[in-house]
């Protein structure tokens, strides 16, 4: 079992990584949460699968089950587990648990930042990407009409607990939804973690234990070490908006349904990489590397049959547009990105016209 400590101007937890975690999950409740009102939320296929798990090692919980997906992280939705903790009386000795995916716990967190002016909440993430992403840095939020993550906040879990074993019963497809967010942070932080999944991509695809601990940890603290610094997202937590770009306009321009999200931000890692070529600031050598080692990984490179002019109104709807210009996390070399916003349109157009012929 290994452990990671986050400090945040806001807070100081854990995050504990292994096998056999629940038992810590349970040691937790018992020192810090000894008289609380536990309440379990997850989704309808993770409680099937894995709320046995937690059955076993904890005293008696409340569970609040949602549907699975993307359009639990709503108003509605929201409103619903409040009011099942109000109508039971939970007040402020409550402790949520978001035991499920990325959906899961920005909901959960959301709840709990919001209950009762804030309570106390942990995060058990059951899918690669909760575990290499959307648990660590705290943010929370929920989706409207508008856009997604659109209302949230900055609200920090009390502990991270990560059972890798919950992996195994992943589907394929959300295995390489998170396997695309450990890619970006390789390639924009850590040369020899982009190495390690070229080196041992077989491996990593049949999910060896060996193999996916040390990439989980090594990404979580990379991650770590990026929200200890910016925690609210002023600078450089912007550079994890690697392949978002393109990614996020690539996502909106097809209504979400063409692609998962890491199909997407695969796409917009190979177009960041080729502005970045163009503008001559990433050598040929690694622009390819980092395309291979996407398609490798199973992901796609291209965005057949979507039309630039689609791409580029979506982009502009983006909320990292400043003074009306796209912020672009460009590549410089493996492990190195910079920010800038000086890449000129008929570039933009001509490397996403390459990509999406
Ligand atoms: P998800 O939570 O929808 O989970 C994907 C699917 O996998 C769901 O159908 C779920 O029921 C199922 N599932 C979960 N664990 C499973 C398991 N162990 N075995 C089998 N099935 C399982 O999706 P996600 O990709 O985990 O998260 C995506 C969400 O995370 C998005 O809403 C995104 O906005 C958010 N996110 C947040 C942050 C952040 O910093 N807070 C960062 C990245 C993404
Ligand atoms: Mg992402």
């Amino acid at each position: 079992m290994e452990k990671i400590f986050v400090n945040t101007p806001s807070k100081k937890y854990p995050i504990v990584l292994g096998k056999k975690v629940i038992t810590e999950l349970s040691n937790h409740l018992q020192k810090y949460h000894k008289n609380k009102k536990v309440v379990v939320i997850t989704d309808d296929t993770v409680k099937k699968l894995h709320l046995q798990t937690l059955e076993k090692e904890l005293p008696d919980f409340l569970t609040i089950t949602i549907p699975p997906g993307e359009g639990s992280k709503s108003r509605e939705i929201k409103a619903k587990i409040e009011d099942a903790l109000l109508e039971r009386n939970f007040g402020k000795d409550t402790l949520l648990i978001a035991l499920g995916g990325g959906v899961i716990g920005d909901l959960t967190g959301f709840v709990a930042s919001t209950y009762y002016r804030g309570i106390p909440f942990l995060q058990v993430p059951t899918t690669l990407l909760a575990m290499v992403d959307a648990s660590i840095g705290g943010k929370t939020g929920i989706n409207t009409e508008h856009g997604k993550n659109l209302i949230g906040t900055v609200y920090q879990p009390d502990a991270v607990m990560i059972e890798v074993e919950f992996l195994k019963t992943l589907p394929e497809e959300e295995f390489l939804n998170g396997l695309a967010e450990v890619i970006k942070i390789g390639c924009i932080l850590d040369k020899d973690l982009f190495e390690e999944i070229e080196k041992h991509k077989e491996g990593i695809l049949q999910r060896k234990e060996e193999l996916l601990l040390p990439l989980i940890n090594r990404s979580i603290s990379l991650k770590k070490s990026i929200v200890e610094n910016d925690e609210q997202e002023t600078g450089l937590r912007q550079i994890l908006n690697f392949g978002h770009t393109v990614g996020h306009a690539l996502e909106a321009a097809t209504h979400y349904r063409r692609w998962t999200h890491g199909e997407a931000i695969g796409i917009g890692m190979c177009v960041a990489a080729r502005l970045s070529e163009a503008l001559g600031r990433l050598a040929r050598r690694d622009g390819a590397r980092v395309t291979r080692l996407i398609r490798t990984a199973g992901l796609p490179t291209q965005a057949k049959g979507v039309p630039v002019t689609s791409v580029l109104r979506a982009l502009r709807y983006d909320k990292k547009f400043i003074h009306g210009r796209p912020r672009w996390v460009l590549p410089t070399r493996i492990g190195r990105v910079i920010l800038t916003e000086e890449v000129p349109a008929p570039v933009v157009r001509r490397v996403l016209a390459e990509h999406l012929r």
